[in-house]
């Protein structure tokens, strides 16, 4: 098969393109599917899952796709830079799932998305100290009540920072194409849940599995409160540094419903980061 020379200025270009109606018709599919079943369909089934009760900002959501197009441009670029280093060959990706055997495609999946975790949530301290958050993570932070469009929601340095783990980690890490697109998608769908301002895990799931991955309970108190729950997938991290919000447990595992127990925990004071 002739691939194309991606470093070529048509072929990156149109590469850049591609990427970019992909990326973004990913996001408007997986948010806008979550907006419209729990926002616009069924609003009232969800109502004493919402974990923020206030409105929210008028011009919000438009604002939120707009930055999101702009991170969706920064992540299209990586997209086809990651390309060019795998054409250059110097990227680990296979297109053969048995060259590691089949049990390494989960385990790959699984070793990526712990480096994501630790990654994040070492970037994520550090955009919060207040030099940085005033430049890199405000925009994000603009959305105090988060909706499934705060999920690309960023400014370029930060939309920046998250692109380049994927072309880094393709360099040392071996993993199969598919998993790759896996990887995309989870990273894609798990942004909009937790970004959901509704908690969707069951209420069963609330000591097991709802305790170690992150989900809406977990991210709103992040909007909320600033200075806790800086994890993205898992909560190992927050636990193992005593960052989880202290109403986080009553809130995910406690009595009643998951309004009522975030609506317990107060905002942080709005003045904190300017
Ligand atoms: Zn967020
Ligand atoms: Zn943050």
């Amino acid at each position: 098969m002739n691939i194309p020379d991606f470093t070529s200025v048509y072929w990156s270009i149109s590469l850049t393109a591609f990427f970019f109606l992909i990326i973004t018709g990913r996001y408007f599919l997986v948010a806008g599917t979550f907006y419209l079943a729990f926002y616009v369909w069924f609003p009232d089934k969800w109502a004493n899952r919402k974990i923020n009760k206030k409105p929210y900002k008028k011009g919000q959501l438009k604002t939120e796709v707009k930055w999101s197009l702009l991170s969706s441009v920064i992540f299209s670029v990586a997209g086809t830079i990651t390309v060019i280093l795998w054409q250059k060959d110097y990227t680990k990706v296979y297109t053969d799932p048995h060259l590691y055997g089949l049990w390494y495609l989960p385990a790959s999946l699984i070793i990526f998305m712990l480096a994501h975790e630790t990654y994040y949530y070492w970037i994520h301290r550090w955009m919060h100290i207040p030099s940085v958050y005033r430049v890199v993570h405000k925009i994000h932070h603009n959305s105090k009540i988060a909706s499934p469009f705060t999920a690309f929601s960023f400014h370029p340095w930060e939309a920046l920072l998250q692109a380049i783990f994927l072309p880094v980690m393709l360099m040392v890490l071996p993993m199969h194409y598919f998993v790759i697109l896996l990887q995309l998608i989870i990273m894609t769908v798990s942004s909009v849940i937790n970004h959901l301002d509704i908690e969707i895990y069951p209420k069963n799931s609330r000591n097991t599995f709802g305790k170690w991955v992150i989900g809406a309970t977990h991210h709103s108190l992040h909007h909320k409160q600033f200075k806790y729950n800086f994890g993205l997938y898992f909560t190992f991290w927050d636990r193992l540094k005593k960052t989880e919000a202290p109403g986080f447990t009553d809130a995910m595992c406690g009595k009643g419903n998951t309004r009522k127990a975030s609506l317990t925990i107060p905002d942080a004071p709005l003045d904190e980061f300017k």
